[in-house]
């Protein structure tokens, strides 16, 4: 957390005030995936990969035949607060770069809702008029696999957010191709579609990321408003409910449209949202709707 805090941080060119633990802090490595997942791993999945159950937060790489590091470019790896001295990978988490298949906007506004499903979820689809889009953790999809498919066939848009949350830039190509197959097996295994949408973590993402998740068909989405709604869980919380939705109105008074980041891994972020849909009202649109694309690369 406190790295994520860092990087979205640095990301929007704010200076960090606040001195911060990281040891109060839960990073995200620190669940306990396999005793968390409900869903059983489908026997094809077994069959595939060898595995009779659910990987924990470094899951394996299983090798596919559409999979060509051949054609991956070669930029360096690199942690969680460096960049790299040229903008030449395209990263948009330290220099706000866009590809030219990345969705960063929209021409209404379009609510997306990052690192679910969680517990907290139900609450935010009971009070939901309109479609949203959810960008899920595949931990989290095989934890509460009634969650994603009440979202699902509620028409809201499914898509990928890993399986569990890394600094995609950091790893090797093949720890980035399992952090995508797991979470795409996550998906289809629990609601029958591939995914074509996927948020890098921390928005952290360059021309290698890219080139492996277009093998997969998927397409990346950051985004172009920010409600650091996940700033009221930091400890001590550098932000408050009033500022996110004070934030909401401010954004609805200018009358245009844009990709808006929130999360629905916590009581408060899913609290703040309800608040913040009925401020932007249900004239939106999901990610899909945005760029005129398509919703799943395939559904069963
Ligand atoms: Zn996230």
């Amino acid at each position: 957390m406190f790295t994520k805090i860092v990087a979205i941080l640095a990301l929007t060119g704010l200076a960090l005030s606040i001195s911060l633990d990281s040891n109060d802090v839960i990073k995200p490595t620190e669940y306990n995936v396999t005793m968390n997942a409900i869903a059983p791993l489908p026997r094809w999945l077994t069959e595939f990969t060898g595995l009779t159950a659910w990987p924990g937060p470094d899951p394996p790489y299983i090798p596919l035949n559409f999979i060509d590091f051949s054609k991956v470019p070669n930029y360096p790896r690199r942690e969680m607060d460096k960049c790299p001295p040229t903008r030449d990978s395209c990263s948009f988490d330290c220099y706000k770069c866009v590809s030219y298949d990345d969705a960063y906007t929209c021409p209404k506004i379009s609510q997306t809702f990052d690192d679910g499903p969680s517990a907290f979820t139900p609450n935010l689809l009971n009070n939901l008029n309109h479609k949203v889009t959810f960008f899920t953790l595949g931990m989290n999809v095989v934890r509460y696999p009634e969650v994603y498919r009440r979202a699902a066939r509620e028409g809201h848009l499914m898509a990928s957010h890993t399986w569990s949350h890394p600094f995609l830039p950091s790893l090797t190509n093949e720890k980035i191709v399992a952090q995508f197959e797991w979470s795409i097996w996550a998906m289809n295994a629990t609601g029958h579609h591939l995914p074509k949408w996927y948020r890098p973590p921390y928005g952290a993402i360059d021309d290698r990321v890219r080139a492996i998740a277009r093998m997969f068909g998927m397409q990346a989405v950051v985004w172009d408003h920010d409600l650091f709604d996940w700033g009221m869980e930091t400890k001590p919380p550098i932000r408050t409910r009033q500022k996110v939705i004070s934030d909401a109105h401010k954004f609805k008074a200018e009358n245009k449209g844009g990709l808006v980041l929130e999360h629905d891994a916590y009581e408060s972020t899913v609290n703040a949202a309800i608040e913040v849909s009925s401020i932007f009202g249900p004239d939106q649109l999901t990610v899909a709707q945005c760029v005129d694309g398509i919703n799943y690369i395939k559904e069963y």
